[in-house]
């Protein structure tokens, strides 16, 4: 429906529920129902009717309040508690007229009340009007739906997401994603990049790409960092503490640029890390080049102290921003991450110069987005990269999946020292 068209109101086959224990007059009201063409299904006691409910999510619900078991007043509170079921009408039927019942019948979230022994005429007119809302109510949200998407399309800003992004951020709804980081000539895994990842039960999973930025834009980032900085660190922690064989683990943290001016971030990326009980030296976090060229004085002050104290800071992505080079040598750097496109496109001239470029200054690089084995032994032949990351080795995954991955891999680097010694 386009945003400035009138809604029309149908009810015709509109489907409705009715809860009563007593045979005779689901009977009753079934028949009645049923020749006004509305469909129909009946539920004897109210746990049925909750499954029936979020099963069939019929536009409205007709409801006895006194059912063996659970009554229609804490059916009433269940449907209204749950966020699949929770917009549907209710309609109660009760034998009892007395007030206090019909307030209690409000008070749970009841849309209307009416009397036993029932009128067909008043139960008919009653669905009808509740009907025609539940009708009208629907095509408003849809209209506001889509008003919202011009709006966002206008502007070039998403209300929607940007509402259950702010949510998501107080209650820390997000999950990180683990991407081993492993020795090139050994391929065995010494530490893991951390990824955000974000699933939206309306929205389905979105991308850190689309929402990163918006996070940017909004400040959001500054929580949503901390809390990516402490659970990534509290999670390399876990694995030190768990997999004994590896007590030398890493773990690379992406930081955006709007962190790097937070005055607060040294203290909270300190804290995380005593807290998780690691050393300085097993913490990298991730810049991008325009985070560090655009920046200015005091964030090559942050960088010295995060510096100083053994954390290491890598450049991300790098390759495709316009670098100064000098400026570059101004910071103090000891990782460059080649972006993946270079991979990608099997530009080996430019990942070839960038190795070089790194060997010169001193600094580590780890090439991304390895997929295949033939990019592997391209990005071996340069003999200056120590570690690399890409779906050849793994893709990110979550926190058991990388267990069991962790795992996997010591039980096969023990077969392989068995084999070996026989
Ligand atoms: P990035 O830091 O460059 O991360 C690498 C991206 O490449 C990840 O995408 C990863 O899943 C993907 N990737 C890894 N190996 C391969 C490969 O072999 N082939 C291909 N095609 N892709 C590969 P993801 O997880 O979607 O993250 C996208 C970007 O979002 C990240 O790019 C990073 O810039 C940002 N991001 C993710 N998590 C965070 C976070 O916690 N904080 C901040 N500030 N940014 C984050
Ligand atoms: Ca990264
Ligand atoms: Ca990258």
């Amino acid at each position: 429906m386009n945003s400035n068209q009138v809604p029309t109101v149908s009810i015709q086959g509109s489907s409705i529920l009715v809860v009563d224990d007593t045979p005779n007059n689901l009977y009753l009201l079934t028949q009645t129902l049923e020749r006004q063409s509305y469909q129909v299904r009946t539920a004897i006691s109210g746990r049925m009717a909750l499954s029936m409910a979020e099963m069939y999510l019929p536009d409205l619900i007709l409801l006895d309040i006194r059912m063996p078991g659970m009554d229609g007043y804490e059916v009433c509170t269940k449907l209204k508690e749950n966020p699949i079921t929770w917009e549907i009408p209710v309609l109660f039927i009760s034998a009892s007229g007395d007030v206090a019942g019909k307030v209690a019948a409000f008070s749970v979230g009841g849309v209307d009340y009416i009397n036993k022994p029932f009128e067909l005429i008043e139960v008919l007119a009653r669905v009808e009007t509740h009907l025609k809302m539940r009708s009208l109510q629907k095509q408003l949200q849809a209209q506001n739906i889509s008003l919202q998407k011009e709006i966002s399309e206008i502007s070039g800003f998403n209300h929607q997401l940007c509402d259950a992004l702010r949510l998501n951020v107080q209650r820390q709804g997000f999950e990180l994603y683990y991407q081993p980081i492993v020795n090139l000539l050994t391929e065995r895994v010494e530490g893991f990049e951390a990824l955000i990842r974000w699933y939206d039960p309306k929205l389905g999973f979105i991308s850190p790409i689309e929402f990163i930025p918006l996070a940017e834009s909004t400040g959001l980032i500054l929580p949503l960092g901390e809390w990516v900085i402490a659970e990534a660190t509290k999670q390399l922690g876990i694995w030190v503490r768990k997999f004994t064989h590896l007590p030398n683990l890493t773990i690379n943290i992406n930081v955006s640029a709007k962190q790097l001016s937070d005055p607060n971030l040294v203290d909270y990326v300190c804290q995380s890390i005593r807290d998780a009980n690691l050393s300085f030296s097993q913490v990298r976090l991730e810049i991008t080049e325009s985070a560090v060229i655009e920046n200015q004085e005091n964030v090559i002050k942050v960088l010295e102290l995060l510096t100083s104290l053994g954390i290491k800071i890598c450049i991300d992505d790098f390759g495709i921003g316009y670098s100064s080079l000098r400026r570059l040598h101004d910071f103090p750097i000891s990782i460059l991450k080649i972006d993946q496109s270079f991979i990608r496109n099997g530009e080996w001239v430019i990942v070839n110069a960038i190795c070089q470029l790194a060997k010169a200054l001193k600094m580590e690089v780890v090439p991304e987005g390895i997929e295949t084995k033939e990019q592997l032994e391209k990005i071996l032949e340069t003999e200056a990269c120590d570690r690399g990351q890409g779906y050849h080795f793994a893709k990110p995954m979550p926190v058991l999946a990388t267990e069991a991955y962790i795992e996997k891999a010591r039980k096969r680097d023990s077969q392989k020292a068995e084999n070996n010694n026989v």
